[in-house]
């Protein structure tokens, strides 16, 4: 409990005696990249998973009264290999919006917004999302439990009686996190899926950007696509070839659909077990100009990896205290500080 409550409370200090804008300056780094996924008004529908549009706007709202810059993923990239060098120490802070996955609404509820506040927008799309084919395993769980109060996951030797929506998002997120910590897990949920009837075609349908839309949206000016493999793979646990072939084969699909270069790449999970430096240098090969992770905090000033970019997970609700410890570094550095120390795994 206080491993999680510690950077919380450290930042909420460090606001009150106003020491925020120097911390920023020496853990801030560079700049900031920032993840979301899914965007809707109403997250307590799908069990409190999606970004509200109102908290969306809070952040962008937010982040520009605090003094960082809106930029695209191009311009991220030329800025990072500067060496955040432009505008001197304190200033040319950069921050770069994300979307994963290529959900639907990540055009009819984010877009509104972003277009209000003129903010560019990346959005990294796998090819099976678009052609119905993805083994939606997240989506399929969480349909999973929103409609069933006892579910039994077999691979697990589970049984999880969820009546609630607080209890059938706990149960959510222990299975979530079984298959976190060994990605070839997911295809042992197929029998349970098989069993409840759960259809992710169907899902697919349902959440994702078509091959139309997909189009449609990529001209929008303030938009650019980007590649996030082709069936949504963890790549580093994949032979060479396979991964190569994941994260190539998606750029060319997305190229041709889009008739443009697609030069911007991010790593399904995106955590150490799902992508490393073999991974970084397959991103590369394939053409790519970045590669986003997962690693959580800003874009350090200090060599930062152009294929292997943290990103901040943007908040899902209104929460200065805990948005800023993350983007400030705080966070971050507390975590590496307690590895260090042996206070945490
Ligand atoms: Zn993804």
């Amino acid at each position: 409990m206080l491993k999680e409550q510690l950077p919380r409370i450290v930042t909420r200090l460090l606001r009150a005696c106003g020491a925020m804008p120097a911390v920023r300056r020496v853990l801030g780094g560079q700049g900031l990249i920032v993840m979301l996924h899914e965007v809707r008004e109403d997250p307590a529908a799908e069990l409190q998973q999606g970004c509200p549009p109102e908290t969306l706007a809070w952040m962008i709202a937010w982040l520009r009264a605090e003094g960082w810059e809106f930029v695209s993923m191009d311009e991220a990239r030329r800025l990072v290999a500067a060496g955040g060098t432009e505008g001197g120490e304190d200033g040319g802070r950069f921050v770069a919006l994300t979307f994963d996955d290529g959900f639907r609404d990540t055009m009819t509820q984010a877009l509104p917004v972003l277009e209000r506040h003129q903010v560019p927008l990346t959005c990294y799309v796998p090819t099976t999302a678009v052609n119905r084919e993805m083994y939606c395993w997240w989506l399929g769980l969480r349909a999973l439990f929103l409609r069933h109060d006892v579910v039994e996951i077999e691979a697990l030797g589970a049984r999880y009686e969820c009546p609630d929506a607080a209890r059938k998002r706990r149960a959510l997120s222990e299975v979530t996190w079984w298959v976190h910590e060994d990605y070839r897990r997911k295809q042992q949920l197929q029998p349970s899926f098989a069993r409840y009837g759960i259809c992710l075609a169907g899902l697919n349908d349902r959440y994702f950007l078509t091959e139309a839309e997909l189009r449609r949206f990529a001209r929008h000016p303030l938009v650019t696509i980007g590649g996030h493999t082709t069936s949504h793979a963890a790549v580093a646990v994949l032979e060479e070839g396979a991964a190569a072939g994941e994260i190539a084969e998606n750029r060319i699909y997305l190229q041709n659909l889009l008739d443009a270069p697609v030069e911007h790449f991010a790593f399904p999970y995106g955590d150490p077990l799902a992508c490393g430096e073999r991974d970084a240098a397959l991103a590369a090969l394939a053409g790519y100009r970045t590669a986003v992770a997962t690693v959580d905090g800003p874009v350090s000033r200090q060599n930062p990896h152009m294929f292997l970019l943290p990103r901040v997970a943007a908040p899902i609700e209104i929460d200065p205290v805990g948005f800023d410890g993350r983007v400030s570094g705080v966070y971050r550095h507390g975590a590496d500080l307690a590895r260090r120390l042996g206070v945490m795994r």
